[in-house]
């Protein structure tokens, strides 16, 4: 089933990139396997899936630690809400933090990656939609804490992450989209990302993936539609 969903999800991100005139290597499938047993972690491994998301601390943890014999080539992302006093264990885990929105959270990751002698990557999450119960920094505030990690030599400050307000219609999202595509052009120009030709743009989920392709998304976020539905 998860060999059918992926191979399905890998065509539809080939067709929509060549479409829009992008090259379809500039597109990474992450697989978010949030609330999903270990078992469907391995069988995405077996069919060489090798880049996942998870969203929760002690869960990604205890699947991490499970996992990481047998299973070498596996990068993880962040993708959820963190905490400071929980920095030390994801600089530990992870290879990248998607969801990077104060300075605080940033410094207590670089200190922690500093003693692990380790560059951890990370994505400012941006607030596209400025929703009040939403994680992210507004886009206004964006350059200065960009700014401001700078300084911070144990991390590698890849791109932006963003999630817009939820709607059935995908449709919705491109202009969120196409907003947060702007911002890391404007800030790709201004020198604040580590690599100014390889800017990571972390949009679109399962139901608008394609829409955010259009709009130049290098990082996918995709659960439901390759895992079906999490169990509650
Ligand atoms: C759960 C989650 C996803 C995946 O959502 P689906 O709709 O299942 O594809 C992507 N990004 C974040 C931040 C999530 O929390």
């Amino acid at each position: 089933m998860f060999n059918k969903n992926l191979q399905t999800i890998l065509q539809q991100i080939h067709d929509t990139a060549v479409n829009s005139g992008r090259d379809p290597k500039s597109i990474r499938l992450l697989a978010v396997s949030k609330r999903m047993p270990l078992d469907n972690i391995i069988e995405a491994y077996s069919c060489n899936q090798l880049l996942f998301g998870e969203n929760y601390l002690q869960e990604a943890s205890d699947k991490i630690n499970a996992i990481t014999q047998n299973t070498a080539k596996i990068s993880w992302h962040f993708i959820g809400h963190l905490q400071s006093n929980k920095a030390k264990q994801a600089a530990k885990l992870f290879s990248m933090i998607e969801t990077v929105d104060r300075f605080k959270i940033a410094k207590a990751l670089n200190n922690h990656a500093s003693q692990l002698d380790k560059f951890l990557e990370i994505l400012i999450q941006v607030n596209i939609g400025r929703e009040k119960q939403k994680a992210g920094i507004l886009e206004e505030d964006a350059q200065q804490l960009l700014e401001q990690v700078q300084g911070l030599s144990n991390l590698r400050v890849r791109g932006l992450m963003a999630m817009p307000p939820f709607s059935a219609d995908p449709e919705t999202s491109r202009p969120y989209f196409k907003k947060l595509s702007q911002l890391a052009e404007q800030l790709a120009a201004k020198g604040l990302f580590a690599d100014p030709d390889k800017v990571e743009l972390s949009m679109g989920m399962s139901r608008d993936f394609k829409v955010a392709i259009e709009e130049g998304a290098t990082l996918i976020r995709i659960g439901t539609a390759l895992f079906g539905s999490r169990p509650k």
